[in-house]
């Protein structure tokens, strides 16, 4: 069924060249058809209404410039009033992002929780970023609340949960691995929870680090995922319970399970199959300049993400640092692999007559071929 729906969008598209929104269900499709969350996606995460690209026009008049080109969601702020209704009268996806385990703010606020290492030490903020223990009780119900209240009270077609993790400064060539978090909370939990007692002649925090890491590595891992998943099985409590047509995504750490040696879960607490069973829709973050990665890879790691649960996967794309023609190779790359759809990061670099002009690409050509691609 899939296959002949995307026949027939490809002949749509041979046919009319009309862009990606107007050809799926149809510019005058139904408000519930937007939330349809087998729509391919072509999303704008930070969006600039300030450029100077957009001088001189009001925010209806940017949406309709931006679904002309071909974008039919973009992320931004709920308390936009003004652009919620611009993009629902343009039948476009207003999408938000919810930060969940960073922020050097909470450190200030509540110390505890900054996560330790494996030294028994407070771990370091590199460059922006500060991640935070993923067990602070009250951590958790906050983002929980938020949600809900978000959710509730603004009219939001998706929700991506961001830093949804453990934490690692991972977009860059080689990241620093560190195990976390092994503060009095998570190691408290950890016993309870797996019934696995530290010895009690270990006094040290460094200590109680290192014989968990060597007695019951697998156990603490299992766990950590745990931590995590559990959250996102919160959020969809919330999101069935009051806004069941509503997108949950997850912008996930782009680590297959053999990259440096199993982080993904060791390091990072993401297991994909099991995270599966609540998320719509994961996007990886296939930032393959930071990482320095080919451009293959954005679509490897989108097939691979896409096969491991099953769900749709909608890549986030890097854009700074990327020339033109690199930019249209990614747009055919995502274009040949089972992405559905794609979300640019950001805007800053996209605004420039070129490489709007690339965007208008139809992402919904699965026949590309990308293999050739270095
Ligand atoms: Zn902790």
């Amino acid at each position: 069924m899939e296959k002949k729906e995307r026949n027939l969008t490809h002949q749509l598209i041979i046919i009319s060249t009309i862009l990606l929104i107007c050809i799926l269900p149809g510019v005058d499709f139904a408000p519930e058809a937007e939330q349809n969350p087998n729509q391919k996606i072509k999303a704008i995460y930070g969006l600039n209404y300030k450029d100077k690209y957009f001088k001189g026009k009001d925010i209806n008049q940017i949406v309709q410039e931006l679904k002309s080109r071909g974008i039919n969601a973009l992320f931004g702020d709920y308390r936009n009033k003004e652009l919620i209704n611009a993009l629902h009268k343009n039948n476009m996806y207003f999408l938000v992002e919810v930060s969940i385990f960073v922020g050097e703010r909470y450190w200030e606020k509540h110390p505890e929780s900054r996560p330790i290492n494996v030294k028994g030490e407070k771990i370091s903020k590199v460059k922006w970023y500060a991640g935070l223990c993923p067990n602070q009780e009250d951590l958790r119900k906050e983002k929980l609340a938020k949600i809900r209240q978000l959710i509730t009270d603004y009219d939001i077609d998706g929700v991506w949960l961001d830093f949804i993790r453990y934490p690692c400064h991972w977009e860059v060539p080689e990241p620093i691995l560190e195990q976390t978090c092994f503060c009095e909370q998570c190691l408290k939990i950890f016993q309870k929870e797996t019934k696995i007692k530290i010895p009690q002649i270990l006094k040290t925090t460094k200590s109680k680090a290192e014989w968990i890491l060597k007695e019951h590595e697998k156990n603490w891992t299992e766990w950590k995922c745990r931590n995590i998943t559990s959250l996102v099985e919160s959020v969809r409590e919330i999101i069935n319970k009051n806004k069941p047509e509503m997108f949950l995504a997850m912008f996930t750490v782009p680590w297959k399970t053999g990259d440096h040696n199993n982080a993904i879960k060791k390091i990072i607490g993401q297991d994909y199959s099991s995270l599966a069973e609540y998320v719509d829709i994961f996007s990886p973050m296939v930032y393959h300049k930071m990482c320095n990665k080919s451009k293959k890879w954005i679509a490897d790691t989108t097939d691979y993400v896409a096969q491991l649960t099953g769900k749709n996967v909608l890549p986030i794309i890097q854009t700074r640092d990327i020339a033109e023609q690199e930019f249209s190779l990614m747009i055919d790359t995502v274009t040949g692999s089972k992405a559905k759809g794609v979300i640019i990061f950001s805007s800053k670099h996209l605004l420039a007559e070129e490489m709007l002009s690339i965007l208008e690409k139809d992402v919904s050509n699965e026949n590309k071929a990308y293999d050739n691609q270095k």
